[in-house]
């Protein structure tokens, strides 16, 4: 079984002229992207990272539904939500079923001065992530340099929106593992909680679950939402809200959640060590890896 799969989408957007196949398979080391690529010069397209695990995607319907979101603040053409499912389904089914993978659905606005977007989806295996989920995360706090409510005063930044634009992102990460830290949680010029470079925060207060809230310009996290739907059942109650950085200090329990990595609790912020709910780490990651499309 191979542990990379490439599949090319003949025609991504619904304006695209009918194709006999949703899909082709691509060589994954051969050149894929033209050089005229906006997706490449400028960023200007969107993706989604799903996890796989036992031969199922997971949450698919919810990162189908937000690229579509991410797609339509990028004023991209309408993504076809049916080829893309179809497409992913076959990569994933060409990927080991024994192991966790991962998907990465890529969606350009294509070569410039074209008119035809461009989109594939990526599969390779996952890394193993249980030290992660179980030792914790050591986290740096760093200022996102934005206003929380920036969305409503500058929505042309895309902040929410999950571009290729990810350069940031990434210098993120580097200079948390420069601090010392594997991790990053972002709060705003006015010194509010947002998100991690690659995922969504949870705190715990007490039998209250908390994430900040999506009007603050952060990514609305599929993995989040099944968090939430998991504490409910287990009688938690569950909001999304506007929290000052101090937060931080006063939640029992932190975490951070992606769809690869899963729930990693937080063991330290910026140095200071904190309690790592174990439990109920152990709980989530079992009912998050559970999940079926
Ligand atoms: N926030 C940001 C900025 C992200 O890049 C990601 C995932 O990559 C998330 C949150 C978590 O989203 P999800 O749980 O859907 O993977």
């Amino acid at each position: 079984m191979p542990t990379e799969v490439l599949a090319v989408l003949t025609a991504p957007d619904r304006d695209g002229p009918a194709a006999s196949a949703p899909y082709r398979f691509a060589d994954v080391a051969a050149p894929l992207v033209a050089a005229k690529d906006l997706g490449v010069t400028r960023g200007e397209g969107v993706f989604e990272t799903l996890g796989v695990n036992a031969g199922r995607a997971q949450a698919v319907e919810a990162h189908l539904a937000r690229m579509q979101r991410s797609a339509a603040m990028l004023e991209l053409p309408e993504p076809d939500l049916s080829a893309w499912r179809e497409t992913l389904f076959a990569v994933v089914e060409r990927l080991p079923a024994d192991r966790e993978a991962s998907v990465k659905l890529v969606y350009t606005r294509g070569a410039e001065g074209g008119d035809r977007p461009t989109g594939w989806a990526y599969g390779t295996t996952a890394p193993d992530h249980s030290a992660a989920r179980t030792r914790g995360l050591a986290v740096t706090v760093l200022d996102r340099g934005l206003p929380h409510d920036i969305t409503g005063t500058a929505p042309w930044l895309l902040q929410g929106a999950k571009t290729l634009s990810y350069a940031m992102n990434m210098a993120a990460l580097r200079e948390a593992r420069r601090r010392d830290a594997d991790d990053a949680v972002f709060v705003s010029s006015d010194d509010r909680l947002l998100e991690g470079p690659t995922s969504s925060l949870l705190l715990r207060f007490g039998d209250r679950l908390v994430t900040p809230s999506t009007s603050q310009g952060i990514l609305p996290g599929t993995t989040q939402a099944d968090a939430f739907r998991f504490a409910r059942g287990e009688g938690l109650t569950t909001s999304y809200e506007v929290l000052h950085r101090s937060a931080l200090e006063q939640a029992d329990a932190l975490w951070l959640l992606s769809s690869v990595r899963l729930a990693a609790p937080v063991r330290s912020v910026d140095g200071v060590e904190r309690g790592v709910d174990a439990a109920f780490s152990g709980l989530l990651n079992a009912a998050l890896l559970a999940r079926r499309e």
